[in-house]
């Protein structure tokens, strides 16, 4: 086991703070760049609110967005069973010192612990490997966006074709609630809950990066093309910006069964990562697992 330079309940905290106030730069510059390129006048303004917004945000130290979202942490590296604990407690500490709006509740009794944690929170993906460090990652993610998940377990003979219509359809239906211009992750393949999980971590990939694999780098290209010319725009406005990205991540799957499954990021989508070893701690955005 290794040992850590710095508490990891204090690196959480400084996690939570750096991901909520900072948008990656990658984002930000995706946004430079749509309102370059945007004609309409509607979507122009609201892409300039949406820079000043986070300009402020990071000039003040304040969350970006009110909707703090629920953090989605992943661990990997090498580790041992404290560094649960530690997660938890560096995410109540960072639910008063930032702060971070009470998020979490029971589902069915809404009762809302005030601390972001409660039964199965925070969410933690452990991710062991034989490396000298531990690296940290945490995705806050709020409701508007989460809530336009959808997973398809399509027909093997749907092919290329329906996983576009069935991601171009899951962005259309969500409109303006997840709070465009998107980032777009998609899961191809695996299991039903291996599916979905990777389009959630397909929203760590940088978007100023091309995908390794050459297949799944146009096909993010031709449903970038596609998303843009629906005239859905910034917050379902109008526009040609609907999304600023779409990130694809895949795994074998039962030659019966064709899983696909959309997770949206919003304009805020957050991500930031510490990498920790004998020689400190180094923080970044541009998170890739
Ligand atoms: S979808 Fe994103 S930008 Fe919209 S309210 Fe939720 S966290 Fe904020």
């Amino acid at each position: 086991m290794i040992k850590l330079p710095e508490p990891v309940e204090d690196v959480v905290v400084n996690l939570l703070r750096l991901a909520n106030t900072k948008l990656p730069m990658d984002i930000g510059w995706a946004l430079e760049a749509a309102a370059g390129w945007e004609t309409n006048e509607i979507a122009y303004s609201q892409l300039g609110a949406i820079m000043d917004n986070v300009k402020k945000a990071e000039h003040i130290g304040r969350p970006m967005c009110q909707d703090t979202g629920i953090p989605v942490f992943y661990v990997r590296g090498r580790f041992d069973s404290t560094i649960s604990d530690s997660i938890r407690a560096g995410l109540e500490r960072a639910t008063k010192e930032i702060p971070l709006r009470p998020n979490t509740v029971d589902p069915l009794t809404r009762e809302n612990p005030g601390n972001n944690l409660g039964q199965g929170m925070p969410i933690i993906h452990f991710i062991p490997t034989a490396d000298d460090f531990t690296e940290i990652t945490v995705l806050p993610k709020g409701a508007g966006s989460e809530n336009m998940t959808r997973l398809g377990m399509l027909n093997p003979a749907d092919g290329e074709a329906g996983i576009k219509r069935f991601v171009i359809d899951a962005v259309l239906d969500a409109g303006g609630r997840p709070c465009p211009p998107s980032i777009v992750g998609v899961g191809i393949g695996g299991t039903s809950d291996v599916c979905v999980a990777m389009a959630k971590e397909a929203l760590l990939q940088p978007i100023d990066e091309e995908n390794d694999d050459p297949v799944l780098n146009r096909l993010e290209g031709e449903l970038f093309q596609s998303l843009n010319s629906s005239g859905l725009g910034p917050m379902g406005l109008g526009g040609s910006t609907t999304v600023l990205a779409v990130r694809i991540k895949k795994a074998y799957c039962h030659t019966a069964s064709l899983p696909v499954a959309v997770n949206i990021g919003c304009w805020a989508t957050r991500r930031a990562s510490a990498k920790i070893s004998d020689s400190g701690v180094e923080y970044s955005q541009g998170v890739k697992l």
